[in-house]
């Protein structure tokens, strides 16, 4: 995310330049309702802050406030199953700083920025939480799996479109540092062709319709986003980063142009991907929707040692 000296020389680039992108009209609301479990399973999560930054509303979506500061999270999520515990990314890691200075281009650098950081494995080890089955990527950049090396040997559930994607390098998106390492345990897996809510495919990684992956490609051509239902039948979309704020779904808006032309691969294919998250929000309404970094949404959900299930 950019940080806020870098939003004056873009609120003046802005101004200049006609925006490359907009949004489109908001799609008509769909019929699809996000399936319940055919059992209540007891299943919970917990957020991780690993670090935050301020950036400006208006680089977060198109229209937003530029001259308003917003806070920015780099998160993991605990999930924990009966028939096991994951990671949704991990957020910034122990080797943020050799990984940055390592791979960061110069000319990134005052796009994307972190605060102090906190990784999730140390947040873990002191709460004696215990190790993790899998590590699910949302998708591989920088900002979400710079913790992975913390997790030698634990299988990291990535798509083969994803697993392409960090073969072809996309500097300044993906740190070679963060997913080169030998130690790390890739396991690949398919979305199936089962359809779920207005997804057209999908995979349900406990058989029993309670975790949820699907498909959100665009932001990167194999981001998926994760459907949880908890113990009380509450259910949340954890959508990546097809939005950075929940304001962006609910307005139809796609990042502010120049952000975007960075970091969403495909931009016709993300702005597609915010419409079916906004049709999703219009037909059902109790679904909680947590993009990636909006603290917002995030502060109102709560950090460990608070469990939501
Ligand atoms: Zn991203
Ligand atoms: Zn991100």
């Amino acid at each position: 995310m950019p940080t806020r000296w870098f939003a004056f020389f873009v609120v003046i680039a802005g101004l200049l330049l006609a925006p490359a992108a907009r949004a489109a009209e908001p799609a008509p609301a769909a019929s699809e309702a996000v399936p319940r479990p055919p059992k209540l399973v007891d299943v919970r999560f917990t957020l991780f802050k690993t670090s935050e930054v301020k950036t400006q509303e208006g680089f977060a979506f198109e229209g937003g406030n530029l001259f308003k500061s917003v806070a920015i999270n780099h998160m993991a999520v605990l999930v924990q199953h009966p028939r096991g515990r994951f990671l949704f990314d991990t957020g910034l890691g122990r080797d943020i700083d050799h990984q940055y200075r390592q791979d960061m281009p110069w000319w990134a650098r005052p796009l994307f920025s972190y605060g102090p950081v906190t990784p999730v494995r140390d947040q873990m080890e002191v709460a004696h939480l215990g190790p993790v089955d899998r590590i699910i990527l949302s998708h591989a950049h920088w900002d979400h799996a710079s913790g992975l090396p913390d997790f030698p040997r634990t299988e990291i559930w990535i798509t083969q479109a994803e697993k392409d994607f960090i073969a072809q390098r996309h500097p300044g998106a993906l740190l070679p540092s963060q997913v080169d390492s030998p130690a790390l345990n890739w396991k690949v897996y398919d979305l199936e062709n089962r359809p779920f809510a207005s997804f057209m495919r999908s995979r349900d990684v406990f058989g029993d319709g309670s975790v949820v992956l699907v498909p959100l490609s665009g932001h990167t051509p194999g981001s998926v986003g994760l459907f949880l239902t908890v113990k009380s039948g509450q259910q949340y979309f954890f959508c990546g980063d097809v939005v950075w704020k929940l304001d962006a779904a609910r307005l139809v808006k796609p990042k502010f142009w120049l952000p975007s032309l960075i970091v969403d691969n495909d931009r016709p294919a993300t702005l597609h991907s915010i419409e079916q998250l906004h049709r999703l929000m219009v037909a059902n309404p109790s679904l909680v929707v947590v993009p990636a970094h909006d603290a917002a949404v995030h502060d109102a959900i709560g950090y460990y040692p608070h469990w939501v299930d």
